[in-house]
Parts: structure tokens; sequence; C-alpha cells
């Protein structure tokens, strides 16, 4: 039978953590012909917790489950690495202020990403989903100098689905009939979701933009703040959604995107776009052979020009805050 995969989950006792790890197991994540074994990272506080999560993952009896190791140490959870999926992180706290946030983050991405330089398997593919995700994932990327740079990803795969229903929605059709809708920038309050090239059951995205309104006021705020709004309704936040991305986001980058469509992912810019190079930025993207690739030859109009600009601002200055930090 084949060889397992490697997956490593950290913050793998946290709520995406108890959402995620059930659906690799399962096999959605990889593959129904792909064992995988897991290994779990957490802070020591978590150990227990995740030894918690173990047990159920023990008595789920997954076929493709070849085993659980539970860690609290980087260089261990990472040795052989396959997959690895980067979701715990320090939260934002009250009156912690951004400066703060990037310095805790980078306390936890810096070891990491030169851990994932010593021992991940050479065809590693690593996921950030901690926040801020796009900025994290360049802290790791630029402690992994060993590792090509286009093997970190951030995620806005959960932002690229919720715009994908939104559009479904108002269009009255199904979210299988939305095609090549894309997230630009950051994974935050100024990402752009843009329908300016969606195919929308046959019919131009670009039909439903001219209803500026909607447009402006409802879809992209709604796509942007969908995550607070979870927060007030449900009193927690979107943890299985976003579990549910994650696995999307790897499927497509190791399976490969649809013909006629693409996806939406923070990768590394080659300066397409007018997004600085080396940046972690959210663009149109393709996958085939296991590579990410940007969708090139897009027009970029006026609304789109300044959205996308404001986003890549807010990752330039966040990418210069943890550089002033000594972090990259
Ligand atoms: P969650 O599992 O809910 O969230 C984890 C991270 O994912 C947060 O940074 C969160 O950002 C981010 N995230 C990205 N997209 C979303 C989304 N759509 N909805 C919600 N969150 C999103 O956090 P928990 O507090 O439940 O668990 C975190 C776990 O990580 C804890 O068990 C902790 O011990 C562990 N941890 C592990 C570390 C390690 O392995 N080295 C380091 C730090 C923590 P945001 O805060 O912006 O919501």
């Amino acid at each position: 039978s084949a060889t397992p995969v490697n997956v490593t989950v950290t913050g793998a006792a946290g709520q995406i953590g108890y959402a995620l790890l059930f659906r690799i197991a399962s096999g959605q994540m990889l593959g129904a012909d792909t064992p995988v074994r897991l290994r779990l990272l957490e802070i020591p506080q978590g150990v227990k917790a995740a030894e918690g999560t173990a047990m159920e993952l023990d008595d789920c009896a997954f076929p493709l489950l070849a085993g659980i190791d539970i860690h609290d140490e980087p260089r261990a959870a990472f040795d052989g690495v396959n997959v690895a999926l980067l979701v715990g992180a320090r939260p934002r706290g009250p009156g912690m202020e951004r400066g703060d946030l990037l310095a805790a983050n980078g306390g936890i991405f810096k070891p990491q990403g030169a851990a994932i330089n010593a021992g991940a398997a050479y065809d590693v593919r690593v996921l950030v989903v901690g926040n801020p995700a796009n900025t994290n994932a360049l802290i790791a990327q630029a402690h992994a100098p060993d590792v090509p740079a286009s093997r970190f990803t951030a995620m806005t795969r959960l932002d690229h689905n919720r715009a994908l229903t939104q559009v479904a929605k108002k269009a009255g059709v199904p979210v299988a009939d939305v095609r090549r809708l894309t997230i630009w920038g950051n994974h935050s309050a100024t990402q752009y979701p843009d329908l300016f090239h969606a195919d929308v059951a046959g019919r131009p995205g670009v039909e439903l933009t001219e209803d500026r309104t909607w447009l402006e006021d409802d879809f992209i705020p709604t796509v942007a703040k969908r995550g607070a709004a979870i927060i007030d309704a449900r009193g927690a936040s979107s943890a299985a959604s976003a579990a549910n991305a994650a696995i999307d986001h790897v499927h497509d980058w190791v399976h490969g995107t649809p013909e006629g469509d693409w996806t939406s992912a923070g990768i590394v810019s080659d300066g397409s776009y007018g997004v600085p190079e080396g940046l972690i930025s959210s663009f149109p993207v393709t996958s085939s052979g296991g590579d990410w690739e940007i969708v090139q030859g897009l027009e970029v109009g006026e609304l789109s020009r300044v959205k996308i600009d404001a986003s890549v601002a807010e990752l330039v200055q966040e990418r210069d805050a943890v550089r002033e930090l000594g972090l990259l």
C-alpha cells in the first residue's frame, strides 16, 4: 500500500483544528487512496486537549489514518512533513497593538519556518491559516531559505468561498454555476473580492457590477466582514468553514483546479498586477502538477485598481513592520 503522507497541523487543539483533523483523516483533503500520518503540534498547555482529539480520531477507525503523533516542539513536529497546516497563532487580545500582534506571531512563525527548513520533505507544501495569515506566511518563508518560496501560501479560500455564495444568492443560481471570482490582496478587512471577470451561469459577472450600490455597499463589505458577522451570530468564530477552506486549498494544490475555472490563494508575488515581488498576496490562481500559477492578462479597471492597491499597501506595511522587528 502507499506510503503515508505526513500532515502536520499546528494549533491542533483549537476550534479550527477540531473541525479539520477528522476531514484530513477521512481522506477529504488528499483523496481516498492516500493514507495520512497526522502530526499535531500544540503549545504545552494545549497538549492534553490534543491528546483528547487524538483519542477521538482513533475512535473513528479511519482506514486511511496511519498514525497520530503529538508534539510541543516544532523540530520534531515538522520532521519529514509533506503538508503543513499552520493554524495556531496568537489572537489579537483587547488593547493589543498591531505591532504587538506581529511580534507575538513572529515568535511562532519564525521557529516554525526554521523547523520546516531543517526537516521537511523535499515536496513540502505549507498553508498558513493563523492570522495575520499573509504576513505569518512571509515570516515562515523567510526562515526557510532552502525551501522554494512558492511552497508557502496563505489562506484566502474562505473569502473566495464566501464570495461565491453571495454571488450565487444575488443571481439566484446554484453556487456550482459561479466561476472565476477572485480575492485579491490581504486576508483582512481590506481584501478585494472581484467579480468583473466572473462567469455566473454562463453570463458575465460584470452585469452584477452594474448595480454599484450592491457591489460596493453590500457584496464587498459582506464578504470582508463575514467573520465578524459569524462571531456575532454564533458567539464563536467560523471554525468549520475555515477548516473546509483549508481542505479545499490543499486539495486543489495537490489535485489541480478544474479546467475553465480558477480559485484564490495567497502566494508569493512575482510582480504580477503591480503587486511587489516577494509579498504573499492573494491572486486568481490555477493549479496543475502541484504548483500554483497566477492567472495572467486580466484587465484591471479603475475600481479594482484602487481596491487592490489599498490591500497591497496594507501588506507592504505589515512586511515593513515585521522587517523592523527583525523577523524577516
Ligand atoms: P482557532 O482554531 O479558531 O483559530 C486559529 C487561527 O486561525 C487564528 O489565528 C484565527 O485568526 C485564524 N483564522 C483564520 N481564518 C479564520 C476564520 N475564518 N475564522 C476563525 N479563525 C480564523 O483558534 P483557537 O483559539 O480555538 O485555537 C488556537 C490553538 O492554537 C490553541 O489550541 C493554541 O494552544 C494553539 N496554538 C498553537 C501554537 C503552536 O502550535 N505552536 C502557537 C499558538 C497557538 P483570528 O485570531 O484572527 O480569528
